[in-house]
């Protein structure tokens, strides 16, 4: 009797919690539900007719975009980034000088966009091109609150690059390739070219549906998710709708093979070369680790798909909303392809929920990527394995690279780094030391819960180190502003950390 009174009790309480947390769980849901929500009502919202040219090498899009001005004046012109000309000369293509080769194994070719038309409002309207930005001047400005549809006709050229825009043998990387609006902020327009070291972008969110019309043995993995596929004479449309994100990346190729299991509410997609079975599946598995780890440590990821892709990329892995881009290299043995991919998913909360000037505080996304990856290393596998691939992966190279060179702050633009190696050093492993530091003098719990704080009050926003320091400051009443500049900007040799 007295056993079944205590069962009784046990399954009361246990229920409750169940319900308590289902509860949380739910306002949480509400609470990003209610963010995005105020946030779709400005956004910029983009709509694209793609057509797929592989044998030229090229795509034509027709693409339409709303633009509400949500900023505080009058906007007398709009700027926009054209990547895809960086890639027009091989003396300026965004790759360092030594790697070209490397970037074009099949040799050179040009890439760029060739705009046709662009109205706004159905009318034909000035605009000037230099390089990759493009400046349109407006007849009326547009005031505040008001919106504009600004329509776009244009030719991708689609360059031999094993890079972000380009392609291989096996894969189409389509990344950086339309005309995206540039970010108007309290400093004004970011109007930086595409810089050949780091991740130079900078974007907010919006909105995109984009149909893709390509040859019928073409698989397309694409930011956002598939909504219908459907015949239009001897083409496929692949027709993809977002939530809110910041780019819109997709990847193709007529040999991928897919296999897909969920994490919650999200879909897993891993695509890879049909003789990488074993590793598209590995691949697979650690996304959803890393889905599963992250969504319970910094907060819920909200869309329904999230792919991994392999491709001809020779760069490691590339981050964009939905889809990281993994290195083919990577498809083999070794321990390397676990970590790229945790590495990338990372960024799917710091980069991409959490968005970041990418040009002028690079670390923000960097150095929280590799923070999260030790966490998730330190949760599967214990602490001590934690420890080994903070060494390994982090601290050491970093001492490494401080016995032959002078490494610079961490906090820098990136036209001041002089090569992947600097910026490495700097932005990847420096900024990890640092958040280790961090955790070391605050506590993992701690430095957790301004994680989350830091995640809830920049979701789909942009954040800065400000942001990132105020939330150390919220959880602990402690200020913290010294010690993280004093990291940031510091030129010494590093002692501290061992
Ligand atoms: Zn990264």
């Amino acid at each position: 009797m007295q056993k079944r009174k205590f069962a009784i009790c046990l399954v009361i309480v246990l229920l409750a919690i169940i319900s308590s947390l289902s509860f949380i769980q739910r306002n949480k849901r509400e609470e990003m539900q209610k963010i995005s929500q105020n946030i779709m009502k400005t956004c910029p919202r983009y709509e694209m007719d793609v057509t797929f040219h592989p044998e030229e090498k090229k795509i034509d899009v027709f693409q339409t975009i709303e633009i509400t001005n949500d900023k505080e004046k009058e906007l007398k012109e709009l700027y926009f980034h054209l990547y895809p000309n960086a890639f027009k000369t091989f003396d300026q293509v965004p790759f360092p000088r030594g790697e070209r080769e490397r970037a074009y194994p099949e040799g050179f070719a040009p890439g760029y966009i060739t705009l046709k038309k662009l109205l706004v409002e159905s009318r034909q309207i000035n605009f000037e091109i230099d390089d990759t930005l493009l400046k349109i001047i407006l007849e009326e400005p547009l005031k505040l609150g008001k919106k504009q549809v600004l329509t776009f006709e244009y030719e991708v050229v689609i360059p031999p690059s094993h890079g972000r825009f380009g392609c291989g043998q096996n894969t189409f990387n389509i990344a950086n390739w339309y005309p995206i609006l540039a970010v108007y902020d309290e400093k004004g327009w970011h109007k930086d070219p595409y810089y050949s070291v780091g991740d130079p972008f900078y974007s907010e969110v919006g909105l995109y549906e984009v149909h893709i019309k390509a040859p019928k043995d073409y698989t397309i993995a694409a930011s956002g998710s598939l909504q219908k596929k459907y015949e239009e004479g001897d083409q496929d449309v692949w027709s993809f709708n977002t939530g809110l994100v910041r780019d819109f990346a997709w990847i193709t190729g007529t040999s991928l093979d897919v296999k897909e299991v969920s994490a919650g509410k999200t879909r897993i997609t891993s695509y890879y070369p049909k003789d990488k079975e074993v590793y598209g599946m590995q691949a697979l598995d650690h996304a959803q680790n890393a889905l599963f780890f992250f969504n319970d440590y910094f907060g819920q990821y909200p869309y329904d798909e999230y792919c991994v892709v392999a491709s001809d990329f020779y760069i490691g892995g590339m981050e964009y909303p939905n889809l990281v881009i993994i290195g083919v290299d990577f498809y083999s043995p070794g321990e390397f392809l676990e970590y790229v991919v945790v590495h990338e998913t990372a960024h799917q909360w710091w980069y991409g929920l959490v968005g970041n000037n990418q040009i002028e505080e690079a670390w923000l996304d960097e150095a929280l990527a590799e923070y999260s990856t030790l966490l998730y290393y330190e949760y599967f596998y214990g602490r001590k394995t934690g420890q080994k691939v903070y060494e390994e992966a982090i601290f050491n190279p970093y001492k490494l690279y401080e016995v032959s060179n002078t490494p610079g702050p961490i906090l820098r633009p990136l036209s001041d780094f002089t090569d992947w190696k600097d910026y490495s050093a700097a932005v990847y492993y420096k900024g990890a030391i640092m958040l280790m530091d961090l955790e070391g003098r605050m506590g993992k719990g701690k430095l957790q819960e301004a994680l989350c704080y830091y995640f809830k009050k920049s979701l789909y926003k942009n954040a800065t180190t400000a942001d990132f320091i105020k939330a150390l400051n919220h959880v602990t009443g402690v200020d913290w502003t010294d010690y993280i500049y004093n990291w940031l900007e510091c030129n010494e040799i590093l002692e501290k950390v061992a």
